[in-house]
């Protein structure tokens, strides 16, 4: 397991020397130390990838596509080691981590194609005499900041891009999960990366590396996955030097359930979409709205199927629900569980913590609170923890306007059978992504991202490689 930061190629200490620990939320079991990386490694890092640039970006698309569909083929083929190594960090259950691994290798290998078809344009000339092109060229050294709760999906969803474009990249993982970005720097190696184009910086101190991500004009795109309000700290830093980011922010997804549709499909869903990762996943079902005529049905659904799911240490074989990520997290959920219910809310399921044996006691039973209001803070806020509360709804307008009604868009989802419901709904819902019957929407070959304060940008799909290139246009004059 490496350990250190992965700079020009080599795995090196920090140069403070200083080390910090890695640990299973579920155990508290102290994984690894890992080198405790500042605004110095990041400097060199920087500094590496910028050297690299010149020879990466002038090699053919078809040449920067082998390491990368390499690299995608080597992750699958360490797909057991790379998941328990996930599920460790970030307390995710094994069979999620798996399937994480494999979306996280669809990116590279999906960006390996995008990469042969960034293609220029002729613009026909007013002026005879004239030719006029447009050329989509790397920007340059593109920086990462990466979140725990996908570690490994997180980095290879910007790294696939950004290399692919011809741009070389720094990335900086979570504190809480610095293993599995390192674990895909060692197969770097291996899938034959030139040396200095993918770089891991580890560290506690993530305002002094982002520091250098800003402090120049070197970096020249910043893609950041994480909390709204760290992104906004980000997007004032890029103003020194106009460095464009990408921001992948927080979210505060509506599940909608109206009265016609398939309720064992929208339970299904909304299993799926709301308990993955314990609830800490940016797409998640935040708020649950369903319509008058089915609300105590699908309770009723949702209740027994919830109080099904097994608790546990995510590699404990058959755990569905792992630990929250940290105390903080706890924290939060329970507070959102204890303002709903003081407001008049009930429990039907869950409602407390969850003892797991030999276990921290940083796990929350899956919840379903009935009886919510727009007013309480989980409709409010982001929860991030297992808690489904669920608000009854009469009318379309009413659904839409509690869906809208929020300062984020990230994902929103709707089931329905009814075909001209689901055009008027997907068109006015302010959201980056509509799952329609469809609790699981994310894929390598669509845009991911969101509109209001969920961010600016887009990961995944033909406009995720955008990010990463920068159009010249060159007017030619030939008589
Ligand atoms: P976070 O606290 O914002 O941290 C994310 C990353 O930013 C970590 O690498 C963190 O480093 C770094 N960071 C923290 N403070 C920073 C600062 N002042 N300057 C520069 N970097 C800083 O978010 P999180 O709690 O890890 O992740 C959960 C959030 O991410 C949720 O809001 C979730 O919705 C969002 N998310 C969004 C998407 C999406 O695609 N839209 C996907 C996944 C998650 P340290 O770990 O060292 O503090």
């Amino acid at each position: 397991m490496q350990t250190s930061c992965f700079i020009d190629g080599k795995f090196v200490p920090a140069r403070s020397g200083n080390t910090f620990a890695v640990r299973n939320p579920a155990t508290d079991a102290t994984i690894a130390q890992v080198a405790d990386g500042n605004g110095t490694d990041a400097r060199a890092a920087i500094e590496a990838a910028s050297r690299a640039f010149p020879a990466w970006k002038n090699l053919a698309a078809i040449e920067r596509a082998k390491p990368l569909r390499k690299l995608s083929e080597l992750m699958l083929r360490d797909a057991e080691r790379l998941a328990d190594l996930c599920s460790q960090e970030c307390g995710k259950p094994l069979a999620e981590a798996r399937v994480e691994v494999a979306y996280a290798a669809s990116f590279l290998e999906w960006y390996a194609e995008e990469g042969k078809r960034v293609y220029g344009e002729t613009i026909p000339a007013s002026d005879p005499g004239k030719r006029l092109f447009v050329l989509r060229q790397p920007s340059g050294v593109a920086a990462a900041i990466t979140p725990w709760n996908f570690p490994i999906a997180m980095v290879t969803r910007k790294m696939g891009p950004a290399l692919a474009a011809g741009c070389t990249q720094v990335v900086k993982p979570a504190e809480q999960t610095p293993l599995s970005a390192l674990a895909i720097a060692e197969l770097s190696v291996e899938a034959g990366f030139p040396t200095g184009v993918f770089n891991v910086v580890t560290g506690l101190d993530a305002p002094s590396i982002a520091d250098t991500f800003f402090d120049g004009l070197t970096v020249r795109h910043v893609s950041f996955t994480g909390s709204t309000e760290v992104g906004r700290i980000l997007l004032e830093k890029s103003a020194a030097n106009v460095v464009r980011v990408s921001l992948e922010l927080g979210g505060h997804a509506p599940f909608i359930v109206f009265d016609d549709a398939d309720l064992d499909k929208a339970v299904v869903g909304a299993m799926a979409s709301k308990f993955r990762n314990a609830g800490q996943t940016c797409v998640c079902a935040n708020r649950f709205l369903v319509q008058r005529g089915v609300h105590d049905e699908f309770v009723k659904r949702l209740t027994t199927a919830v109080a099904a799911l097994k608790v546990g240490d995510g590699r404990t074989p058959g755990t569905q629900v792992g630990p929250l990520v940290d105390d903080a997290g706890l924290r939060k959920a329970e507070a959102h569980v204890a303002d709903a219910v003081a407001h008049g809310a009930r429990a039907t399921t869950g409602g407390a913590r969850a003892t797991v044996t030999g276990c921290t006691d940083r796990f929350m039973a899956p919840t379903v609170l009935t009886g919510v209001t727009p007013a309480m803070l989980c409709f409010r806020e982001e929860t991030f923890g297992p808690i489904a509360p669920v608000c009854a709804f009469d009318t379309e307008t009413e659904a839409l306007e509690i869906a809208n009604g929020t300062p984020y868009g990230l994902a929103a989802y709707l089931f329905t059978a009814d075909g001209a419901r689901i055009m008027r709904m997907a068109e006015a819902l302010q959201y980056g992504i509509v799952g329609v019957n469809d609790a699981l929407p994310a894929t390598a070959q669509a845009p991911f991202g969101g509109v209001k304060h969920s961010g600016l940008g887009r990961e995944g799909g033909h406009q995720g490689i955008e990010e990463y290139l920068d159009l010249k246009y060159v007017s030619w004059r030939i008589s």
